[in-house]
């Protein structure tokens, strides 16, 4: 048994692909086991100084591994490079500015209560990280957590995506290009069953990005150790156009948002609310720029490339027809592009969606712009919020302040205003999810923090022969009476007398 993989662009046969079985995934997993502590004992500055050759290897052969990244999910250049590439160099520079100040032992307060004492939150690596990576952003969406958890000491092992077996090759060829330690960093190419059989082997966390379904038998399968999860799942993610909204930047912000990477994206904006007092001038310009755009393969460099695999074409015909059953028009696109080889789909625009419909319950994952008129901007937001999935949403209008406000009453990991997907690529923001989109934070300081265990210290620097609050108890109540009642009034001073009245009793 092995991947077949066949290209999004021809639908010719490009290669056939291991598929790692579970006896060699637990093999692997004792393999990084044994070499974790390695790792985690080298300093923090030379493990990022290590990670840096991956930096310098990006930014050196950077178009040659898009259009790499661009054979096999078929998205444009541009996209390969900016959205996918770019951002793994990018938070490796964040790293390396921030990671020393994040891992640090810090001193915290420690009650005036406790004389003599200090405190300390100290962060240590976990040891064996697994991570299950999806197929629209093969590259970006493993390699981030990857790097993170190295960074943050631990070993890794990555099961990329099935669907997108080149990509996983490419940072396999990569990753053993910057000579890392022996199995500090594995890749084992697989599909489900290798998913499956990792979650199962001996790891202390898995950080899976990918579906609801596969979320829950990940949690499943980690809930039976317990170890800790993370999950980074689907969205439905809502873009509401307030009466004031910029139309120009806000029709091009919908046509980027929904259709970048042909709408194959967890951020992609997916529900589009417009209030009725703009909704016909909205609608006439969004008709008007999306019959600009073009649809070809990487090499065209048009702006739409095809969709990544036969499957999520079925997935979009179904929803499509499903709201056309329940009184939804499409109001440009709908079909498959028929007349050349290839998974293209022509954009789509479609109105009068409503709840109930799977367009608007599910996510899609495709390049159509659901669109929804509202009342005014509360029915937005009660509508926008009122879904099983919160995984990011934007707020477009003139008013930053209320959109700011808008922003923030948003039930989602990030939200915008006036700019869509943007914040994803800022690595000083956390990003995930809540509600079905999942739960953890990774990017920025929780990004690091999420594949370390934290450990609290005390110290206690007077050695006294004991403590007053230790046996025996024996005459101590009242003055405990009194301790008691000044600490809980904030008075210090007395708490103080009477630990002292304690110990000279002695
Ligand atoms: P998927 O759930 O089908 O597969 C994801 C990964 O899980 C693949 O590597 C797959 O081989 C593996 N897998 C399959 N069965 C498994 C099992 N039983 N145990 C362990 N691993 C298993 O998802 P997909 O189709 O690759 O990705 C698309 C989904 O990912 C969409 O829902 C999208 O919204 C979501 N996604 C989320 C984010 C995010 O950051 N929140 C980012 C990108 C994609």
């Amino acid at each position: 048994m092995s991947i077949q993989k066949f290209s999004p662009v021809t639908e010719e046969h490009l290669g056939d692909f291991h598929i790692t079985t579970k006896e060699e995934v637990l093999e692997a997993a004792q393999r990084a086991r044994k070499a974790a502590p390695g790792w985690a004992a080298i300093p923090l500055e030379r493990r990022l100084k290590h990670l840096d050759k991956l930096r310098k290897l990006i930014i050196e052969e950077g178009e040659e591994i898009a259009r790499e990244i661009s054979k096999d999910t078929g998205k444009p250049i541009v996209d390969s490079l900016m959205t996918e590439l770019m951002s793994v160099p990018l938070f490796l520079e964040y790293y390396q500015k921030e990671a020393p100040d994040i891992l640090k032992t810090q001193k915290v307060k420690t009650p005036i209560l406790f004389p003599g004492k200090s405190s300390y939150i100290q962060h240590y690596p976990m040891g064996v990280i697994a991570i299950i990576s999806p197929w629209n952003f093969p590259f970006q969406l493993a390699m981030v957590p990857l790097l993170s958890a190295l960074i943050a000491g631990n070993a890794v092992i990555l099961k990329p995506s099935e669907v997108t077996p080149l990509t996983g090759m490419l940072m396999k060829n990569l990753m053993d290009r910057i000579n890392l330690p022996k199995d500090v960093c594995q890749i084992l190419m697989g599909d489900g069953s290798t998913g499956a059989a990792l979650t199962e082997a001996d790891v202390d966390k898995i950080f899976f990005t990918g579906s609801v379904a596969t979320g829950k038998k990940v949690m499943a399968a980690a809930a039976k150790k317990p170890i800790p999860v993370e999950l980074e799942l689907g969205g439905k993610d809502a873009f509401i156009v307030c009466h004031d909204a910029p139309l120009e930047r806000t029709v091009k912000g919908a046509l980027w948002g929904g259709l970048i990477n042909c709408g194959q994206m967890c951020v992609s904006v997916e529900r589009i609310f417009v209030v009725e007092s703009i909704y016909d001038t909205f609608v006439d310009k969004l008709k008007e720029e999306i019959q600009k755009l073009t649809i070809g393969a990487p090499e065209e460099q048009c702006d739409i490339g095809p969709m990544t695999f036969p499957s999520q074409i079925k997935v979009v015909e179904q929803h499509l027809a499903d709201a056309l059953e329940k009184g939804a028009k499409i109001t440009h696109g709908g079909k498959k592009i028929t007349d050349r080889p290839g998974l293209f789909f022509e954009p789509t625009i479609i109105e009068d969606v409503k709840p109930g419909m799977l367009i608007y319950d599910e996510e899609t994952f495709g390049p159509v712009l659901p669109i929804i008129k509202v009342r005014n901007e509360h029915q937005a937001l009660k509508m926008a919020n009122d879904h099983q999935y919160g995984l990011t949403g934007s707020v477009w209008t003139s008013d930053h302040k209320r959109g700011l406000e808008i922003a923030s009453k948003m039930e989602c990991g990030q939200a915008m205003v006036n700019d869509v997907v943007l914040a994803v690529g800022n690595p000083a923001l956390p990003f995930g999810g809540v509600k079905s989109s999942g739960f953890g934070r990774y990017h920025g300081k929780e990004g690091l923090l999420g594949f370390t265990h934290q450990k609290s210290i005390m110290v206690d620097r007077a050695i006294l022969s004991d403590e007053p609050f230790w046996f025996p108890y024996a005459g101590k109540l009242p003055h405990m009476t009194k301790i008691f009642k000044s600490l809980l009034k904030g008075k210090m001073l007395g708490a103080v007398t009477e630990l002292v009245k304690i110990r000279r009793k002695k």
